[in-house]
């Protein structure tokens, strides 16, 4: 009848077993590392989508600025061809001035280029963070489905052992039952053990002559106690046939 504690022990190391599994599962760990990552890609991903856009913005200053002073070169042109200046001296200073305007468009194009270049970089790195942002959702999508499923078959082996369990609890006295508990909540999660020949199995050690003495001549449903760990010992046959 006590053997049947030995069964009830079992199933709660199963139990324990299902719910370590169920928190340690390596799909738990690698979702939680993807979320760090993600967080990390998430805030580049702001700092570039605000360089790609100033850069946007600075490209069509750039633009507007070179088109400002074409604009003007071409009227100084236009003036100059059109041949109503007369004076030498307003000639030099529209002269001058064309000379002047095109240095300008040759170094506002040269910034315009620099930006353009920068906005390139800046769009390529947006881009890269974009592809490694989806690729995040993939994964994250993937490992999801395989911790769901892991988790489903351990739910079902869980509840079909705690089911088992019920039933074997339920043959037992509730005294005992509850004191295997406690012992157990305090004995690393054994509360009940096998005394197998003369060695107790929950804390492995030998019982000694007095207590092997005391062991045979106890009731048969006298609930025993090992001497060193305290956990409850169970007689089974092969007790019975190594102290008689
Ligand atoms: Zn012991």
């Amino acid at each position: 009848m006590q053997r049947r504690l030995l069964d009830l022990q079992d199933l709660d190391l199963q139990l324990d077993q299902i719910g370590h599994r169920r928190k340690s599962l390596p799909e738990l760990a690698a979702l939680a590392d993807l979320a760090r990552e993600k967080g990390v890609v998430d805030r580049e991903l702001v700092t570039a989508e605000t360089e790609v856009g100033d850069l946007q913005r600075e490209q069509r200053k750039a633009d507007a600025d070179v088109e400002q002073v074409k604009l003007r070169r071409v009227r100084d042109q236009q003036r100059l061809d059109a041949g109503r200046v007369s004076s030498p001296k307003e000639l030099e200073g529209l002269q001058h001035e064309i000379a002047s305007l095109d240095r300008r468009i040759a170094d506002l194009e040269d910034s315009e280029l620099e930006v353009m270049e920068r906005l390139e970089t800046a769009e390529a790195t947006l881009a890269g963070l974009r592809a490694r942002a989806d690729s995040f959702a993939g994964r994250q999508t993937e490992l999801e489905s395989g911790r769901d499923a892991v988790t489903k078959e351990l739910d079902e082996q869980h509840s079909s052992l705690a089911e088992r369990r019920t039933a074997i609890a339920a043959e037992l006295p509730g005294e005992l039952v509850a004191s295997y508990q406690k012992l157990r909540s305090r004995l690393d999660g054994i509360g009940a053990a096998e005394l197998s020949g003369k060695r107790c199995m929950g804390c492995r050690m030998e019982l000694n002559a007095a207590d092997l003495g005391r062991i045979r001549a106890a009731d048969a449903n006298a609930v025993l106690r090992c001497e060193e760990c305290g956990r409850i010992l169970v007689r089974t046959p092969s007790t019975t046939s190594t102290i008689g």
